[in-house]
């Protein structure tokens, strides 16, 4: 009787918020919007992506990794001509199981080898899997980076230092990052559902990948449609921190 009770509380309680949530969420005004770039993307689809976000104007973050600027550096310079370079590893490790020495090589490898190519600072970090701790946020500090973007939004238990933080959107701890709606739920009208609509006043931080989006990539226009025609503000990152420091 007890469990029951409480299963009831609980489901009574989500009910509620998300009552809550679906009246006070809108379209969200500021949008983040960010790819992490990886082998598995194409250049073909990544072209294809560089002219959606051209056509509605957009600018966006690329969290490149080393392997890929390696085998493609042309992409990576026609994708700097209107969007920020960051850095998401040399290859794409699980970040707490490196010896912080091999922490300090896949980042400074990668960091290197996307400032060779657009003669710009990085000054970006998003780790594979969202998968950060306190010692990879220390190992960025000293690397020179600005910022860090592997935070997950309202999750309890997340690291800190002395580095900003720009945390991935969630709704119910689920970032908001295509993979997880595409083929975990396996609920991409979700995605596009929380893509459109935001927290009020909240910052709309979206973690993509472009073989993922790309394959539905009329919801994906559609979708932009939308938050252009709500008058969604889209930056960078290093522009959102540069506009609000
Ligand atoms: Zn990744």
């Amino acid at each position: 009787m007890k469990l029951l009770i409480t299963v009831f509380s609980i489901l009574t309680l989500i009910i509620i918020y998300s009552g809550i949530m679906h009246f006070t969420s809108t379209a969200p005004k500021t949008v983040l919007l960010s790819f992490d770039v990886e082998l598995g993307d194409s250049p073909e689809q990544t072209m294809e992506l560089l002219s959606t976000l051209k056509d509605f104007n957009i600018s966006a973050t690329f969290f490149i990794l080393g392997k890929f600027a390696e085998k493609y550096p042309e992409i990576v310079q026609t994708i700097a001509e209107n969007h920020e370079i960051a850095c998401h590893s040399y290859s794409h490790p699980k970040f707490p199981f490196l010896s912080e020495d091999e922490k300090i090589s896949e980042v400074r490898k990668c960091k290197s080898i996307l400032e060779n190519i657009t003669g710009r600072p990085v000054v970006g970090f998003r780790a594979p899997y969202l998968l950060i701790t306190g010692q990879t946020l220390k190992v960025l500090i000293a690397e020179g980076f600005d910022y860090d973007s592997s935070v997950i939004d309202n999750f309890p238990f997340m690291p800190k230092d002395n580095i900003e933080e720009i945390p991935v959107s969630s709704n119910f701890l689920v970032p908001l990052m295509d993979y997880n709606y595409f083929y975990v739920i396996r609920k991409p009208s979700s995605f596009f559902y929380h893509l459109t609509h935001a927290r009020k006043n909240s910052v709309s931080v979206v973690d993509m990948h472009i073989h993922v989006i790309m394959t539905q990539s009329e919801d994906f226009n559609q979708s932009l449609n939308i938050l252009r025609s709500g008058n969604a503000v889209f930056w960078t990152m290093s522009d959102y921190l540069e506009a609000r420091a």
